[in-house]
């Protein structure tokens, strides 16, 4: 019988490219979603055959580019033939990520009476300037309104927002932590923005905020927000942290779905590295999976499990030298606040 896994399903489509993305997605506001459903649902049925139907499925994430631009009955066929060829828990976080410009209200009751129980709203920003800046198809009021209609639904809800844009100061990102705290969502991501070099932000040669900038707006974020930060960039009323992200972090295994997805099977006792789109998959082995799950575990609050490939590969004497930056608990190792700034020199020094 395989290991639970989790499953991302990819969706690369969206209204039009926002200026700051380098995520796998296209400007096709109406794509062959037949062909789409079709590619998808042989490739869950092929992952169903390979690792079996009792195989236990804890999470589902729809991610993208946009999910919410898929036609409700896309969705419904989709969700179906992942039940159909696994074990999908019965409560399973089926989550779908949505931009608030393709979120009409029949439409978010559609997903939810399909099995969403979770929807992740890209708003960015509540300032209509800023979103235009970044190129979204909304603005602030629809975003708004997105978020209100989806809370109505008894689902839970996220909201995505981007700090860190030029003329951001630690006050503006007060503003913004206020805004979400009135809210009243149990969950929301804020990333920095970072500038990829082939996106058109990449070649506008932007007046970004410089790194202790970001660092003192990232300290207003924990200092204004009520959520508490649960990861790097999320943060949640406790037991309301994204399941299906939580179990990717903390290692286990998933499979992605959809070119664009990625996976980590566990197939007879072994890793693989896989691409969606396709089955074929390439053997890893436990050291490179280890390191991996340092590199997302300790971005975790709770940190990276302690088990035998990790133990294999960290350095316990840096690791008990640097209490200020690491603490060991629980079988975990995880940064303490001022580690939290500084996570990629840490894992390079605690994996050397
Ligand atoms: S909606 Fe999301 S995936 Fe699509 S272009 Fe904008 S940021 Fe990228």
């Amino acid at each position: 019988m395989s290991e639970p896994h989790n499953i991302y399903v990819h969706v690369p489509f969206c209204m039009a490219k926002c200026r700051y993305c380098a995520f796998w997605s296209m400007a096709n506001p109406c794509p062959d979603w037949n062909a789409y459903q079709t590619k998808i649902i042989s490739e869950i049925n092929e992952w169903g055959d390979r690792l079996g139907a009792d195989t236990v499925v804890p999470t589902v994430f729809f991610g993208g580019g946009t999910p919410s631009l898929m036609p409700v009955d896309v969705f419904g066929h989709i969700i179906q033939a992942i039940y159909q060829k696994f074990a999908v828990s019965p409560d399973a976080e089926i989550t779908i990520e949505a931009n608030p410009g393709t979120l009409a209200k029949d439409k978010l009751m559609g997903f939810v009476a399909s099995g969403v129980n979770r929807i992740s709203i890209g708003v960015q920003s509540f300032d209509d300037e800023k979103l235009k800046f970044l190129g979204r198809i909304h603005d602030a009021r629809t975003a708004w309104h997105a978020i209100e209609q989806a809370m109505s639904t008894g689902v839970r809800v996220s909201g995505d927002f981007i700090y860190g844009m030029p003329g951001d100061t630690p006050d503006t990102v007060r503003n913004l932590c206020r805004e979400i705290n009135n809210l009243g969502i149990s969950h929301c991501s804020l990333y920095e923005l970072t500038i990829e070099p082939n996106t058109p932000f990449g070649k506008m040669n932007l007046d970004m905020p410089s790194n202790n900038e970001m660092a003192d707006m990232y300290t207003t974020i924990s200092d204004t927000l009520k959520l508490p930060r649960y990861e790097v960039s999320n943060y949640a009323v406790a037991g309301n942290e994204c399941r299906h992200n939580m179990n990717v972090w903390d290692g286990e295994p998933y499979i992605g779905i959809g070119r664009g997805g990625a996976g980590r099977p566990y197939i007879n006792n072994g890793w693989y590295e896989q691409m969606g789109g396709r089955v074929q998959c390439t053997p890893m082995s436990d050291t490179e999976r280890a390191i991996e799950r340092i590199i997302t575990g300790m971005r975790t609050v709770r940190g990276v499990r302690m088990d035998g490939a990790v133990q294999n590969i960290i350095n316990m004497d840096w690791i008990r030298a640097h209490p200020d930056l690491v603490r060991v608990h629980d079988n975990r190792i995880s940064a303490t606040s001022a580690g939290m700034l500084i996570l990629d020199d840490i894992v390079l020094n605690m994996t050397e």
